[in-house]
């Protein structure tokens, strides 16, 4: 069984920053790339704030190019999920979804997160056909549309204001009347006269025909009242969920499933497992965030390593 020095567990900005700094430190890593390699920015198309692309680039080749990267410096990708992890052995222990079994002196988990969705019917198959949770993403496909926004956050203040620059009109729905973003957030929405907030509001059905989202009906929930309204677009901003659910019991999670690292670092409280990027970070969540926390993490990796006399 092979056993390797690093095992870095995902594949997005962390991921394969991870690898390239562990790779060019000799470390020889592997990358077990996940159920989406390349993560989040896949799904994106024109990343305009990475720094060092004046242009911007898109998000698949912005992945492509870094782990080409570090596959120049002898970084090894399989394209396998991690299903399940023992970290109480020494060394750690990794298993895939064909139950294939991985031996680490180190892990660094780079599994990022998820956007929530409602869980309504025919949401999952109408991404991509009017129900987003990326304005940023698809924004532009709806000039002069009408869309909802979910949510009351700062994601949902940031993806409302965004959508102006498109869309005719956003209505932002909130199941409360209290929005939970900043106030400075908050203002920017309810000062943007193309913004109408449906507060105490939910929406409950998705209608769709052969082309898309056509409609959505929303349900005030202090009145039970529900009425059907035509939209072409529906974004969802109540979350993300960080892909950490075959960690529950083997390294210490917070309420809402991040990894809990120790005093901004990227230490878990397990000596030589590490977490870098949206798996443990509910707050910045960019990609050169990550790609930041996951330098930091192979940074820790090598140290801890030498530390340990493991050549
Ligand atoms: P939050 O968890 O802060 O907010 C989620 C929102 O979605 C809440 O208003 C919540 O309602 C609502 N919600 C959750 N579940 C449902 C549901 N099932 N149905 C309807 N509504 C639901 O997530 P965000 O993504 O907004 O923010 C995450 C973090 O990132 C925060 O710390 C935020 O400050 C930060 N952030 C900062 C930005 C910035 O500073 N530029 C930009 C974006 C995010 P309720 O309030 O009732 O719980």
């Amino acid at each position: 069984m092979e056993r390797y020095k690093v095992v870095i567990i995902g594949s997005g900005p962390a991921g394969h920053t991870a690898a390239l700094y562990t790779a060019r430190a000799n470390l020889e890593p592997l990358v077990l790339e996940g159920i989406q390699p390349g993560g989040q920015l896949t799904t994106t198309t024109e990343v305009e704030n990475f720094p060092g692309f004046e242009d911007g680039i898109m998000g698949p080749v912005l992945m492509e190019n870094m782990k080409k990267q570090a596959l120049r410096f002898g970084a090894k990708y399989l394209s396998k999920t991690v299903t399940k992890v023992d970290l109480k052995k020494r060394p750690f222990q990794i298993f895939d979804e064909s139950g294939q079994q991985y031996l680490a002196e180190t892990v660094i988990i780079a599994t990022g997160a998820s956007a929530l969705y409602l869980g309504l019917p025919k949401e999952k198959e109408l991404i991509g056909k009017g129900v987003s949770a990326c304005a940023t993403c698809d924004g532009f496909f709806y000039k002069n549309k009408i869309v909802y926004v979910v949510g009351g956050g700062d994601t949902a203040m940031e993806e409302a204001t965004f959508l102006t620059k498109f869309a005719s009109k956003v209505y932002l729905v909130h199941r409360r009347d209290q929005f939970r973003a900043s106030k400075p957030m908050q203002d920017r929405v309810l000062k943007n006269p193309k913004i109408e907030c449906v507060l105490n509001s939910t929406v409950s059905e998705l209608i769709s025909d052969s082309q898309g989202l056509n409609g959505v009906v929303i349900t005030n929930l202090l009145t039970g009242e529900s009425k059907l309204h035509k939209t072409d677009g529906l974004f969802m901003a109540i979350g993300h969920s960080p892909n950490t659910r075959f960690l529950q019991g083997h390294v210490a999670l917070d309420e809402k499933g991040f990894i809990k690292t120790l005093h901004g670092t990227p230490e878990t409280e397990i000596p030589g497992v590490f977490a870098a990027g949206d798996v443990q970070d509910s707050y910045y969540r960019q990609a050169i965030t990550a790609a930041g926390s996951g330098c930091q993490a192979a940074l820790r990796a090598e140290r801890y390593l030498v530390e340990q006399d493991i050549h």
